[in-house]
């Protein structure tokens, strides 16, 4: 009797291709590649935004740890499955009739299932000054920027968890941070909370609550802020710079040009397998209306999308070698 052919009903491209290299896209090419697939990943920065994290202290297995070497222990593992990466940008996703078709630039690729683990970008104060000096004092990204504030006054706007965390971090570098939000009260958690509290007492951080950043001014580079109330009894703050931390947009683009489900805060909707509307589509991390947006929890959603990819092709194959 002949023997089975092992490749029979097998997808002609990749089995999954992941969108986004970041802790969910990485997680989910791990472990599609360990079950076995044929897994490719296109990702405009391999760790995504875990690049732009000075520490992180709450990754299981990891007292502390830079948000770069996390990345780079993402990527080796991964590559160390024999999972291809590549950095590009997705401009394209399509539903074909084997699967999906991607354009990444002037390249074409074929997948018989997709995640999409494509992030979230920094939500803009959409205030005068902001886009004009950004790059020039404006930033959202304290690890690549703060240094240069070495000994300057600077603002950060914003007053979640991260917000106070990159405080904290880029108090390390400016002379002082005036902290300012537009809730009544910061309410970060246990250890940011005293580092911020001891910061503040040594006149590092100041914190301004309740109030906002109306414009943002300078001629080539920040010059200060106008903000929305007086603030003993000024209107204007002199700083070099203006770190913003207001929250994130979902990079959900191309989960609505395949017509897969959105939330009203524009994340992909997902299940508990991380099934999008779209057969084949998977999607994982912080782009997905899935909870809590840390770097463990867009590790185990990812994990989850792998493994349910694995389940899908599998189907699919015996589907097209005519057994199912
Ligand atoms: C300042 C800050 C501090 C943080 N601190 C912590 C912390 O201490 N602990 C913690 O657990 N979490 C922390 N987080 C959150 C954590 O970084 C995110 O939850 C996590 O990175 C989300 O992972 P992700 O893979 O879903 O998305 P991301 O890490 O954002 O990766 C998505 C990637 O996809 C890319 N992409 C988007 N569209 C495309 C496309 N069309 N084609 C190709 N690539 C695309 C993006 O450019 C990005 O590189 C912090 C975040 C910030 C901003």
């Amino acid at each position: 009797m002949k023997a089975p052919d092992p490749r029979a009903g097998r997808h002609p491209g990749r089995d999954l291709i992941v969108i986004g290299a970041g802790p969910a896209g990485l997680s989910a090419a791990i472990s599609g590649a360990r079950t076995g697939l044929k897994v490719l990943v296109i990702g405009e920065a391999f760790g995504g935004t875990l690049n732009l994290t000075d520490r992180i202290e709450n990754y299981p297995g990891f007292a502390r740890v830079s948000g770069r070497d996390l990345s780079q222990k993402l990527e080796d593992h991964a590559r160390g499955y024999g999972v291809d990466l590549l950095i590009d940008r997705v401009d394209n996703l399509v539903p074909s009739e084997e699967g999906f078709r991607l354009a990444a630039g002037s390249k074409t690729f074929r997948s018989a299932s997709v995640v999409l683990a494509t992030g979230a970008r920094p939500k803009k104060l959409g205030v005068p000054g902001e886009e004009r000096l950004s790059g020039k004092g404006v930033s959202y990204c304290a690890l690549c920027d703060a240094p240069s504030f070495r000994g300057k006054k600077i603002v950060l706007a914003g007053g979640g968890e991260s917000a106070v965390k990159e405080a904290v971090y880029a108090a390390e570098h400016a002379e002082k941070i005036f902290l300012i939000n537009d809730e009544k009260s910061l309410r970060p958690a246990g250890g940011v909370r005293l580092q911020l509290e001891k910061l503040a007492a040594a006149g590092r951080v100041e914190v301004i609550n309740g109030n906002g950043i109306r414009e943002i001014e300078g001629k080539n580079k920040v010059a200060g802020v106008v903000l929305k109330k007086p603030h003993r009894g000024k209107n204007g703050l002199e700083v070099a710079g203006v770190l913003i931390y207001i929250g994130v947009v979902p990079n959900s683009g191309l989960a609505r040009g395949i017509r897969a489900e959105i939330s009203d805060r524009g994340e992909i909707m997902v299940n508990r397998r991380c099934e999008t509307s779209v057969p084949g589509c998977y999607a994982a991390g912080d782009v997905t209306d899935g909870g809590w947006k840390q770097a463990i929890a867009a590790a185990y959603q990812g994990t989850v999308a792998g493994w349910e990819a694995f389940n899908y092709c599998r189907r699919a194959e015996r589907t097209r070698a005519g057994l199912e």
